[in-house]
């Protein structure tokens, strides 16, 4: 018999929602991580739970982003019962902001696009002066925004943290400082070689973020992922002014600012640069003049997990019954739904046939 019911490879926020969404339904689990060492998207990223521009060009991943924010509450109420540890979700709306009237109707043109493709979930345009009533400091370079009333944000390193320890309440183990290099297989058990260690699993499930493509087809998935390197740059504490998410600055729970993000194309280089953040201080601060006397204290450097579109990856092994792939590049957005969705599936040993168009073979196919 396996020594586990699931091996979760990878304690980033998608391995950790979906270990404890497993082990809190019974399943014998464990989560087994390189650790402090690895790249980890889930140690750097700006912590939006972020709906109103996710699966323009993918109804699936657009509602699948919708169901994610509405089990978020839970996921919140259920890390603070295991574990104590209030992760500061907030879902007061999100605005995404405009710098001229072109940006004004491009944006217009998505929100438009998404409603008829995906229904309504209340995002509309606000002009400068609807604006100023909702947030009073943007600043006059600001031509408008459209606003989602279902957004929020909430702090990742602590729902890092939680889902770990909520994994080890539910009587899971967490097993980190350890590097998967090969997985074997015979009918109904998985064999995971960690250096010397060997670990037993009926189910298999690869979220191992950029180590996931190398490990991914010993088990008969696809997981095309590679880097895209994002900088964030952190003031200060400041006294409170924006209370909803923005998709350019988020003040945290304890009053600094989160400015972000860079996109960039630097293979597995995660230093920091300061033409980057000068950018990106530059872009905030035409928004939020009030920020030219905040000062720096921080900026760092992370790398996210992408997908050749930008969609998330599920996807259940035809050739090795029992091994999964998990990966997306909005781990935070969607861990209510990894937590409370995706790891009842895997537990049932099934992903439902709304999964099928996060499939990984839609790579394959030409463009009509
Ligand atoms: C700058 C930036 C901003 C972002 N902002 C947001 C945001 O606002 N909202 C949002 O929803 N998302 C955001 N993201 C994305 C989010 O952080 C990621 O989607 C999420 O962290 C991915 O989690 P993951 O678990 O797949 O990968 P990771 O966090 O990278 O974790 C992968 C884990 O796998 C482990 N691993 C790898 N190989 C092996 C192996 N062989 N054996 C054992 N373990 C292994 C590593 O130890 C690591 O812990 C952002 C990302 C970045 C970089």
């Amino acid at each position: 018999m396996a020594g586990y019911d699931i091996i979760v490879i990878g304690g980033g926020l998608v391995g950790g929602a979906i270990a404890w969404g497993a082990a809190r339904l019974g399943a014998r689990v464990a989560l087994v991580d390189e650790g402090d060492v690895a790249f980890r998207a889930a140690r750097g990223n700006f912590g939006l739970v972020w709906v109103q521009s996710k699966g323009a060009d993918m109804p699936a991943y657009a509602h699948w982003s919708r169901r994610s924010a509405e089990l978020w509450p839970g996921l919140q109420a259920g890390m603070l019962a295991a574990t104590g540890v209030d992760v500061a979700l907030q879902q007061t709306g999100g605005l995404a902001f405009c710098l001229s009237d072109a940006e004004m109707e491009e944006r217009a043109a998505l929100i438009a696009r998404m409603h008829n493709a995906s229904g309504d979930i209340g995002t509309r345009m606000l002009d400068r002066a609807e604006l100023r009533a909702m947030l009073p400091a943007v600043g006059d370079a600001v031509a408008g925004a459209s606003f989602c009333p279902i957004d929020g944000h909430a702090n990742p390193l602590k729902l890092l943290r939680s889902l770990h320890a909520a994994l080890l309440r539910a009587g899971g183990d967490y097993l980190p400082n350890r590097t998967v290099e090969r997985i074997d297989h015979q009918p109904g058990m998985f064999t995971l070689h960690a250096g010397a260690e060997r670990l037993t699993a009926a189910k298999v499930v690869v979220a191992a973020g950029l180590g996931s493509a190398r490990l991914a087809p010993m088990v008969g998935l696809d997981m095309p992922v590679t880097p895209l390197r994002g900088q964030i740059v952190v003031t200060e504490r400041v006294r409170p002014f924006l209370d909803c998410a923005t998709h350019i600055a988020r003040q945290t729970d304890e009053g600094s600012v989160l400015l972000g993000d860079s996109h960039e194309d630097a293979g597995f280089d995660t230093s920091t640069g300061v033409p980057v953040a000068r950018g990106i201080a530059a872009r905030n601060l035409a928004v939020f003049p009030l920020l030219k006397d905040a000062n720096v204290v921080r900026v760092w450097a992370a790398l996210r997990v992408m997908t050749p579109d930008g969609c998330p990856i599920y996807q259940h092994s035809e050739s090795h019954p029992g091994a999964f792939a998990a990966t997306c590049h909005s781990g935070v957005t969607l861990a209510g739904a990894h937590a409370l969705a995706l790891a009842p599936a895997i537990v049932a040993g099934q992903l439902p046939e709304s999964f099928d168009a996060f499939h990984p073979h839609r790579f394959q196919l030409q463009p009509a």
